[in-house]
């Protein structure tokens, strides 16, 4: 039974988990609550990952790396990326909601409200403040991603700038990174029951009232995500990157099915650093450098979305929306995008910020709340491909990326 198991790849094993789960939620209906409980273990599995996994290994390939040039070179390359296929995002979310008009002649009074979340702090000086890693056991304690990155950054440049006397040091960074690639490769077993069992859940629970009712936005929130994912990120992948599509969208599989059923870039991350280096071939400190990064600030999927539900608001309550306004969104929205954490409902917080802005009742946030989960699992699914095209691209251009190696998913 266990050989017969382990003889399947692991992709298929969680693609056939998600589908499965899917049927057995519709099946169960909303009692498959109970078994949520085998989904939050694995989400907390993968969590426990995040922290030794960033700091070991961005710590071993900043001094791995070896010249400080080129870790700027990757990073403003990956900035750029980030910036540009933001505003592309946002654009897409205001063209379909322009183009398809998801709000009118909708009927908002047999849809039930949720809450409106607190807006979220976007004062520049505390998101400067926050990046800084003034405490670093607190910031791990915390799981917070932005200042880990700055920390470990700055312990490889240590490393770098003392020579022979911190060749020990990194040592214990390499062998760190190692091991907790292998304690990763173990959780990630855990991975089908996992998806099984969060997507028994969202289908069982989801009610299919507020579904109906907002499923011009639901399908639009999908087409817009599909755009991004499978025209987008291949262009950059056949352009920038100059490899075969099919193959790197077999290598992130795992990543996009993890993504999908827990909604959260940030529990996501260490699949997604294990598929690009793993099944994608990019040396390790890149990878960990672009893939830490871009969970916490690249969220196309995010800011796509932004720009559809704000049009959305506007289009119900009757706000006339400016060329300028639309200006305005385009920024707020990548803004928001940044701003937002990789967890689940990120995106619904940050709707405030932009509707704030343009005039936008944050009634609209009440209406949505209740089919959010579903949209967010798209989104999420998003911004984790867009790290690893992003992560691929810029380890292509740096010759950062081992193509022999980038293995076929079949051999996962
Ligand atoms: N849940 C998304 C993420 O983790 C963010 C969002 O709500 O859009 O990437």
């Amino acid at each position: 039974m266990g050989r017969f198991w382990f003889a399947i790849p692991l992709w298929q094993r969680v693609i056939a988990a998600l589908a499965l789960g899917i049927v057995t939620g519709l099946l169960w209906g909303p009692e498959a609550q109970s078994i949520k409980i085998i989904g939050d273990i694995f989400i907390a599995f993968i969590k426990m990952l995040v922290v030794p996994l960033i700091f070991f290994s961005l710590v071993s390939g900043v001094a791995a790396i070896g010249d400080l040039r080129k870790l700027g070179a990757v990073g403003g390359r990956a900035a750029l990326l980030f910036l540009v296929t933001g505003q592309i995002a946002v654009w897409l979310g205001l063209a379909l909601g322009t183009l398809l008009t998801p709000g009118v002649g909708l009927d908002v009074s047999a849809i039930e409200r949720g809450p409106i979340p607190e807006p979220a702090q976007t004062g520049w000086r505390d998101m400067l403040l926050s990046i800084v890693p003034q405490s670093p056991v607190q910031v791990m304690a915390d799981v917070n991603v932005l200042p880990l990155i700055v920390f470990a950054l700055l312990v490889g440049i240590g490393i770098l700038m003392s020579g022979k006397e911190g060749e020990p040091v990194a040592k214990i960074f390499d062998s760190g990174s190692i091991v907790m690639q292998k304690v990763t490769a173990v959780v990630m077993e855990l991975t089908p029951f996992g998806v099984f069992a969060l997507m028994a859940w969202v289908a069982g629970t989801q009610g299919t009232d507020a579904l109906l009712a907002l499923a011009k936005l639901v399908g639009l929130n999908y087409l817009g995500c599909l755009l991004i994912i499978f025209v987008m990120y291949s262009a950059i992948i056949k352009l920038l990157a100059k490899l075969p599509v099919v193959d790197f969208f077999r290598g992130i599989v795992d990543a996009m099915a993890v993504a999908y059923s827990t909604a959260s870039s940030n529990a996501t991350l260490p699949v997604t650093l294990r598929c690009t280096q793993r099944n994608l071939g990019v040396s390790s400190s890149v990878s960990s450098f672009i893939v830490s990064l871009g969970a916490t600030v690249n969220m196309n999927g995010t800011a796509m979305y932004l720009g559809l539900a704000t049009l959305f608001g506007a289009q119900i309550f009757g706000v006339d929306l400016s060329w300028g306004d639309y200006f305005m969104i385009s920024i707020l929205a990548t803004a928001g995008a940044i701003g937002a954490a990789g967890i689940p409902g990120a995106g619904l917080i940050m709707m405030a910020l932009v509707f704030g802005a343009v005039g936008v009742p944050l009634e609209t946030i009440a209406l949505v709340a209740g089919v959010d989960r579903i949209m967010d699992m798209m989104r999420t699914v998003t911004n984790v491909s867009g790290d690893a095209a992003i992560t691929v691209a810029v380890a292509s251009m740096t010759n950062e990326i081992d193509r022999e190696e980038m293995i076929s998913a079949d051999d996962v």
